[in-house]
């Protein structure tokens, strides 16, 4: 293998300028790329649209032999392969894609060395035959996209990850590996390299702050009417609605359909044919609203969406961030807005329910409730969504809703203390409905035949409707005096910064109520 005392930094620029046409590094790239010359395994952790391909791409040019990539998306290696061919770079995909022959054309021609790199889907390495087949090539380096999918903390585990270790392992010279992914939090970064066995020190990180975007969380309002509003406003520009399902798919579709829009729509329901052409015409800027479920996005380099509207709340801050990351990828002011509705969170605790791995539902609904707090929190949202993946020491972005929001804030000490003192009257054992349901006198049989009517908390909050105060249980557990532990119900505890609420050491302050702010048409 080559490294930087044949390859200087001046060569590398000239690989990327030659090939690739740009005219420098960003962020993270060069030292990525630098560490794996050195021969030193690597975990990259870059957002989406941060220039993960260039970090393997360009030291295949330099390396001897074929790097293989690992990558669970076949539409992206088609993708990469074809960009590759056409700058005159010799690449090759193997994936379900392919026919018998082909595979075997295409095995016969990389045992002898044809190409720079070859992009290889995870499940291959589950034949031996396979590994044994690529042990017999000149492998420098295995660079691993997506590479949380190693991870059971991660939010798209794929088993066959797991087999990355022996494989690298099989190797009688071991390549060096580049493990790349875009959402990771610490404790999944931790089992990345502790899966692979990279040393932490050598991982490269670039901010997950995106300057250009925008984010908003709008609650209590029809979502059609503002999907709509929100549409016309910003007719001629290319955005991007997700919905939770096929069935909210074509109704907000048909919806824009009707109002004369030019839109496409993507899900698993569609056929190939039909998700390809609808995948075209907005890539091509013929349609320019796509409406889809998550199905859609994963590989695609748009780079002029302007906005990304989440018409339900996903299932987690990695799905959310990676969706709503898909704007603005050209550097231009774009906005994310996520529009929250509190059946949400019950259909995303019920498909967390359904999943097929018990082991898996704890750590689902720990990551549903982040995302459930992003909805509720009042303070930056952009820093809420980057303390999530791990940095610390952030700054306002000074752009969000949350930050613009010119609201006076009001002191809800006393308010915050009537909810804790309640949840710790009842037990700590009781989920935000039951709690709300105390505060505010209902006579439900529950609370009766529990003896909550007793409490010298029930009905302090009385003369307020249930859903306020359920609201404000949530935007106390986003600030996290209260926290939320899931087990068959999720049941409300209170938390050590409770107390400090509590005892009158720690004020509250909120602004007003979320719901009462109506956003208008001239709102972005
Ligand atoms: P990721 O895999 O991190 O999501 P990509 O590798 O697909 O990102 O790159 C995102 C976009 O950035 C692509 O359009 C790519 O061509 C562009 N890009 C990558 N590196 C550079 C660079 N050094 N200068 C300019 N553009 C770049």
């Amino acid at each position: 293998m080559k490294n930087l005392e044949v390859t200087s930094i001046e060569q590398l620029q000239s690989v990327l300028s030659t090939y690739f046409g740009y005219s420098s590094f960003r962020t993270g790239q060069e030292q990525a790329i630098q560490n794996v010359l050195h021969g030193r395994d690597t975990l990259c952790v870059m957002p989406t649209g941060g220039g993960k391909s260039i970090c393997y791409q360009v030291p295949a040019m330099v390396m001897e032999g074929t790097v293989l990539v690992v990558s669970p998306l076949i539409s992206l290696m088609k993708d990469q392969v074809d960009a590759l061919l056409q700058i005159g770079v010799q690449a090759a995909y193997i994936n379900s894609s392919l026919t018998t022959e082909e595979y075997f054309g295409i095995m016969e021609n990389a045992l002898a060395g044809a190409y720079k790199l070859l992009y290889v889907a995870p499940e291959r390495f589950e034949s031996q035959s396979f590994i044994q087949q690529i042990n017999k090539m000149d492998i420098p380096m295995i660079a691993i996209d997506e590479a949380h999918c190693i991870s059971q903390w991660g939010h798209d585990f794929r088993p066959s990850y797991r087999m990355m270790h022996t494989v690298i392992n099989s190797f009688v010279k071991k390549p060096v590996v580049l493990a790349l992914t875009a959402t990771a939090t610490p404790a999944v970064r931790d089992d990345i390299c502790h899966q692979l066995n990279i040393d932490p020190e050598f991982t490269v990180m670039t901010g997950f702050e995106r300057s250009n975007l925008t984010f908003s969380v709008v609650k209590g309002q029809d979502r059609d009417k503002f999907v709509k509003a929100y549409v016309k406003k910003n007719e001629g520009e290319a955005g991007i609605i997700y919905a939770a399902t096929r069935k909210a798919v074509d109704q907000v579709y048909t919806m824009l359909e009707r109002t004369g829009i030019a839109v496409a729509r993507y899900h698993a329901g569609l056929s190939d044919t039909v998700r390809q052409s609808e995948q075209d015409r907005f890539l091509m800027d013929e349609a320019t609203v796509m409406v889809a479920t998550n199905a859609f996005g994963m590989g695609i380099d748009k780079s002029n969406i302007r906005y990304v509207i989440h018409y339900q709340m996903p299932k987690n801050m990695e799905s959310y961030y990676q969706e709503a990351g898909r704007a603005g990828r050209d550097g231009l002011d774009s906005h994310c807005t996520l529009l929250f509705s509190s059946q949400d969170v019950i259909t995303q605790r019920f498909l967390i329910d359904q999943s097929q791995d018990v082991n898996r539902i704890p750590g689902e609904l720990e990551k549903l409730q982040s995302m459930i707090d992003y909805c509720h929190t009042e303070s930056c949202l952009q820093k809420f969504i980057i303390s999530y993946f791990g940095e610390s020491d952030l700054q306002d972005c000074n752009r969000c809703a949350n930050c613009t929001d010119t609201r006076e804030r009001a002191d809800v000490t006393v308010d915050v203390q009537k909810v804790l003192s309640c949840v710790i009257r009842m037990g700590q054992r009781f989920g935000k409905t039951m709690i709300a349901q105390v505060l505010t006198g209902s006579r439900n049989k529950k609370v009766v035949e529990f003896g909550f009517d007793k409490l010298t908390t029930y009905g302090i909050m009385k003369g307020r409707n249930a859903k306020e105060v359920s609201d404000f249980i949530e935007f106390i557990i986003s600030e996290n005096f209260l926290g939320v532990e899931n087990g068959q119900f999720p049941i409300i505890y209170m938390t050590e910064l409770g107390k400090d609420v509590l005892t009158g050491k720690t004020k509250v302050y909120r602004k007003a109520t979320v719901e009462t702010k109506q956003i208008t048409q001239d709102d972005p």
